[in-house]
């Protein structure tokens, strides 16, 4: 029987796995995870902890198998072609993983491993459809939102596929994991997300079994915790897109009534809207740093080295955002509507450049995704596609009252003004310095205006255009 390497990155888990699964129909089949120093260098504490985590799941799932997880530290193009030497494969395959630089390390890494004479392949997995499959009639990458979504809606769907059985895992055994500390990151500040493939498969199923008939009415209600909370699971692949898409084309099917089928069809839009930016950044891998959208003239972004860390810090006066900012520290995550409203705060009302908030999520986020973070961001910021226009900025007070009305959500993450009732804090800003300083002592003053600075962000963004 032949023997066969599959090679984890950002597949963490074992069903569901395209090369994964590939490899054990053909031969008898070895896991292995290389940790790269040239890819640590762009981790950070939480994402490398969610990872380990995952990892250590995933290695007891083999071994509970009778296989196990071969691990190696170093760089893949020397330690793929050793691995294979040294258990007699005859071929290594992998996962795409779309993002610029991941495609360039495969090139060197399938070089390496055919001149050592070893066969490598490497599949589609981490998207229902790959980059370059949906595009417009004249064969490019969608700018617009709403026409990739229609032509994804409409595509029929791969079910997910079968993992290995015992039968099918080689037996080796694999070194132990590094530690955190050993990989040179810190502890995360945050509490990280639950991670591994069993908590992924119980968060889908929670969600699916009846959030998921309510997520179109409180997906913007971030004090409801309405969401699926699945995006570092999606992120790390310890899911399968085919499994999510599934269980959620299943929930729709037996939906109670049509506004529940529509609240099913509102959660598979935003799975697409993940594949959107996937494919936009895949076509556009200049945009990690460049802004999509071109203007006239480059945007003057401010340096404001203090409002910068206020806005990390979540100490910057306004509830809503320092309330984000703060989950983001806390847990790794934040909720969707808080990530446009921190977004929309950091380049329109301190008129910072949109790249050093990208930077700090980066940092943060269990679940930072290079795609979605920058179509995030761009979108935001008013230079990404399909991006909100420059002059629609987000007021905080009033999105705030709008989507936090009892300041639940405020409260939760600012115990400053655990006590303050709900109008106060809506009112916040309008309130006289005495009076805020009476009612929440601790609760810093707003560091901006934000009319005033509504005015110099569109004074900004109109002298990019060219406008003056
Ligand atoms: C500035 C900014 C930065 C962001 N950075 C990231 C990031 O690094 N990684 C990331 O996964 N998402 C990012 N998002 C998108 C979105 O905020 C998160 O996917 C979502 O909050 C995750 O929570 P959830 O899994 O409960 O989402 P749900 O509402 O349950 O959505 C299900 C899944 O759909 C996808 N999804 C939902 N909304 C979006 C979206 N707007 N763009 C792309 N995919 C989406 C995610 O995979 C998500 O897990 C960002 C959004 C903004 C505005």
């Amino acid at each position: 029987m032949s023997v066969h390497v599959h090679w984890h990155r950002r597949d963490l888990r074992a069903t569901d796995n395209h090369s994964l699964s590939a490899a054990a129909e053909t031969g008898s089949v070895i896991p292995a995870f290389i940790f790269d120093p040239a890819v640590l260098e762009f981790a950070s504490p939480p994402r490398v902890a969610f990872m380990l985590e995952s990892l250590s799941e995933l290695r007891a799932w083999y071994r509970e198998r009778g296989g196990d997880l071969v691990v190696a530290t170093g760089d893949p193009r020397e330690e793929l072609p050793r691995i294979a030497r040294e258990h007699g494969a005859e071929r290594v395959s992998w996962n795409r993983d779309y993002s610029g630089l991941a495609s360039k390390r495969d090139e060197e890494v399938r070089e390496a491993l055919t001149d050592a004479g070893i066969e490598a392949t490497s599949v589609d997995d981490a998207l229902l459809f790959e980059p370059g499959s949906i595009t417009t009639q004249q064969g490019e990458t969608y700018a617009v939102y709403s026409y990739f979504w229609k032509k994804w809606r409409d595509r029929e769907k791969e079910s997910p596929v079968s993992a290995p059985d015992g039968e099918q895992l080689a037996s080796v055994s694999g070194d132990s994991l590094p530690s955190q500390e050993a990989l040179g990151f810190d502890d995360p500040e945050a509490t990280i997300p639950d991670a591994g493939m069993e908590a992924a498969r119980r968060r889908l199923e929670t969600f699916c079994a009846d959030p998921i008939y309510r997520y179109a009415d409180q997906r913007d209600d971030p004090a409801a915790d309405a969401t699926s909370g699945l995006s570092p699971h999606l992120k790390w692949g310890t899911i399968g897109i085919r499994t999510v898409y599934e269980a959620l084309d299943r929930a729709k099917s037996e939906a109670p009534d049509e506004a529940a089928a529509d609240s099913c069809e509102e959660f598979e839009s935003q799975l697409a809207w993940r594949a959107f930016y996937a494919h936009v950044l895949d076509t556009n891998p200049h945009t990690v740093t460049a802004n999509y959208r071109s203007y006239e003239n480059p945007i003057q972004w401010q340096t404001d080295a203090a409002a910068l860390q206020a806005w990390k810090d979540g100490k910057t006066g306004y509830p809503i955002v320092d309330a984000g900012m703060r989950q983001l520290r806390a847990e790794a995550f934040m909720h969707n509507r808080l990530r446009m409203i921190v977004a929309s705060f950091l380049t329109k009302d301190l008129m910072l450049d949109w790249r050093e908030g990208y930077a700090w999520f980066r940092e943060k986020l269990a679940d930072h995704d290079t795609a979605s973070d920058v179509g995030g961001w761009q979108w935001a910021s008013g230079t990404g596609t399909d991006a909100q226009p420059y002059f629609r900025i987000f007021n905080p007070m009033t999105q705030g009252e709008r989507h936090d009305p009892d300041a639940e959500y405020i409260r939760t993450y600012v115990p400053e003004l655990a006590d303050v009732p709900a109008e106060t804090i809506h009112e916040w800003v309008a309130l006289e310095p005495d009076e805020r300083a009476s009612v929440a002592p601790e609760y810093p003053d707003p560091i901006v205006d934000h009319a005033a600075r509504r005015e110099a962000a569109l004074d900004m963004f109109e002298a990019a255009r060219g406008d003056e």
